[in-house]
């Protein structure tokens, strides 16, 4: 159980994040919600997530784009035991038409935070002598696919930045890894999905089976739930010894 540790998770009014909020707050853990917007129900989301699982549950609102927000979010939230860096946002478009403005929105967001929360996580994880950094990275942290250089060049980014922090901790008891995800159907996807049928003149439900899923030889979307069951063994002792690496939740993608 997770009972007494605090959980703070970027990016996590929707989609994956919202699930992994949800997967370590069922294993009894406080947690923080947090997004750039400050919005009655964002704070409505963490009172319902607070009151269903019986746990502590606060929205903070934080701008992941801006290093000092992120900074903030976690001095803010006083504690944080397990930091979840899940924040993120896509782009899609040929390196030479890539628009600079989304490039380095993309690496603020999808990189950059995850530098500056654990900076400032790390010393407040020290104190109480347990941490877990659980960077959402990507099947895209692994390997690439054309036309998303911004996100593939964060994620893979974000792994080095995992392995990297597992060698400063290693002789505590803090760890840091990376969970890769395949596609999980969340927001994020769901809204690549109509561009994506009109483009291979297909139905919706063709454009998820044969381009959306193509790289996925299971088929099947990951869930949110399975991401955060994820998250909540490496925050179980059974995962103490793992640290510096990545877990692929990708029904198979990187085996290919
Ligand atoms: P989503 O769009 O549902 O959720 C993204 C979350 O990030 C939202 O809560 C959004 O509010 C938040 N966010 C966006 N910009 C922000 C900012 N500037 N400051 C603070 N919060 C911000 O997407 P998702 O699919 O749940 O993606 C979550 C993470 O998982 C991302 O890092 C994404 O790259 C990664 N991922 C997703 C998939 C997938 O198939 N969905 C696969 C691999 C990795």
């Amino acid at each position: 159980t997770l009972k007494g540790k605090t959980a703070v998770i970027t990016g996590s009014n929707s989609g994956i994040g919202l699930g992994v909020a949800r997967e370590l707050a069922r294993a009894g853990a406080d947690v923080v919600l947090n997004s750039f917007t400050d919005r009655d129900e964002d704070h409505a989301l963490a009172r319902a997530l607070g009151e269903e699982f019986g746990v502590t549950a606060r929205y903070i609102k934080a701008d992941m784009s801006k290093g000092a927000e992120c900074r903030a979010l976690i001095e803010q939230a006083g504690v944080c035991d397990i930091l979840v860096n899940n924040a993120g946002i896509q782009h899609v478009a040929p390196i030479d038409e890539f628009p600079q403005d989304k490039w380095d929105a993309i690496i603020a967001i999808n990189m950059s935070s995850a530098f500056h929360t654990t900076a400032v996580a790390l010393p407040l994880m020290r104190k109480a002598g347990w941490g877990r950094v659980i960077n959402i990275a990507s099947a895209h942290g692994l390997t690439a696919s054309p036309y998303k250089s911004a996100y593939v060049t964060a994620k893979h980014g974000v792994v080095g930045m995992t392995k990297t922090v597992a060698l400063e901790c290693a002789r505590e008891e803090i760890t840091a890894n990376a969970i890769c995800p395949g596609y999980v159907l969340t927001p994020l996807v769901e809204s690549q999905i109509p561009d994506t049928a009109k483009k291979y003149a297909m139905t919706e439900e063709e454009a998820k089976q044969k381009v959306i899923l193509e790289r996925q030889p299971s088929k099947e979307f990951a869930t949110t739930e399975q991401i955060g069951g994820t998250a909540v063994f490496l925050c179980s002792d059974a995962a103490a010894q793992i640290t510096g690496t990545t877990i692929s939740v990708d029904g198979g993608w990187t085996a290919l």
